[in-house]
């Protein structure tokens, strides 16, 4: 492929009634690369990744891909792209080997299964039951399904919620050694972690729309030079935060966690050190740290990603 871009998407748009699910949105996702849409439960996430990979149409907007530009995706195209399953729903009674076979019969050409199982370390697993496999296990079966027509071009959404953080980093494994073959990926997920892990571009949706793009870098960067402060301060008057106010901005969360804002961390540590010996303030969990992309939809919305 000689284009420097896998896809590229102008105005999508679909809407459900009232609901302005994805609402106008344009992006360009770079070849071999992980690209990832990141945004909270209702963002439109889902939907759009369903109008990109053909299963929802969708109202406008226009998709360019592997040289075509196209109003919805077509059977051609699809043949060329790997699509995560929600929930798998692969029947419990059939071994992990018989659900790939089946589902290379699917498409004209397929890798063969024993490669697949390799790519997504299930070949100890290849004769077990489905019904047996952990939920990890299951969810790498799922993208072992996806990747069975050897696609250039790999849809994951949300591949690893409700997954422990072994089986999550598991599949960020997979995640990475599709990219080193020369893969693309598109990822959606509500986690930041595993946003700022494995992407190179990331968009940021909120409410139908695209919000904030680009590196998980330059998006943290754009926030400033700020290093941020927390600790618990459950116990913390508001005049005593008053007073912590004079030296920086600090804020309470809903979780009650007080975060401080500063370009001068070791003034603003002696300050908090001797507010806290003035206030008899414990600073429980007290953490120092950069940015992230919450920080970012924090910043851009006045919400959490997972309120
Ligand atoms: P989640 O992380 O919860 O999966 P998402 O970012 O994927 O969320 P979507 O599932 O795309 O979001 O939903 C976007 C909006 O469109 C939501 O307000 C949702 O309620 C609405 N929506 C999605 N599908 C439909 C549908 N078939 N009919 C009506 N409204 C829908």
């Amino acid at each position: 492929m000689t284009d420097a871009f896998m896809m590229k998407v102008s105005r999508l748009t679909k809407h459900y009634g009232e609901t302005r699910a994805v609402d106008g949105i344009s992006f360009t996702v770079p070849n071999a690369s992980v690209f990832t849409i990141l945004g909270p439960n209702g963002a439109g996430k889902t939907t759009t990744l369903e109008m990109l990979e053909g299963i929802r149409e969708p109202d406008s907007g226009e998709i360019e891909i592997f040289g075509a530009r196209l109003k919805r995706i077509t059977r051609s195209v699809k043949q060329r792209m790997g699509v995560l399953l929600q929930n798998g729903g692969f029947e419990p009674y059939l071994k992990v080997h018989e659900i790939l076979q089946l589902f290379s019969s699917f498409f004209q050409s397929s890798l063969p299964v024993d490669e697949v199982l390799e790519r997504v370390a299930l070949s100890e697993k290849s004769k077990a039951l489905v019904r047996t496999l952990s939920g990890g296990q299951k969810q790498r079966l799922a993208i072992g399904a996806a990747l069975i027509n050897d696609p250039d071009l790999i849809f994951l959404d949300e591949p690893t919620t409700g997954l422990d953080p072994q089986a999550r980093r598991n599949i960020w494994d997979i995640v990475s050694g599709l990219k080193a073959r020369g893969k693309t990926i598109i990822l959606t997920t509500h986690y930041m972690e595993e946003a700022e892990a494995l992407s190179d571009e990331v968009c940021i949706m909120d409410y139908g729309k695209i919000i904030a793009q680009g590196t998980p870098k330059s998006l943290t960067d754009d926030l400033g030079e700020e290093t941020l402060i927390e600790f618990h301060g459950e116990d913390v008057s508001s005049q005593a935060l008053d007073q912590l106010q004079r030296c920086c901005k600090a804020t309470r969360s809903d979780q009650m966690m007080i975060t401080m804002e500063t370009e001068h961390l070791a003034e603003t540590m002696e300050s908090l050190f001797a507010w806290s010996r003035e206030h008899d303030i414990k600073l429980h969990d007290l953490t120092v740290r950069q940015p992230n992309l919450e920080d970012v939809f924090l910043a851009l919305t006045g919400r959490r990603l997972r309120e």
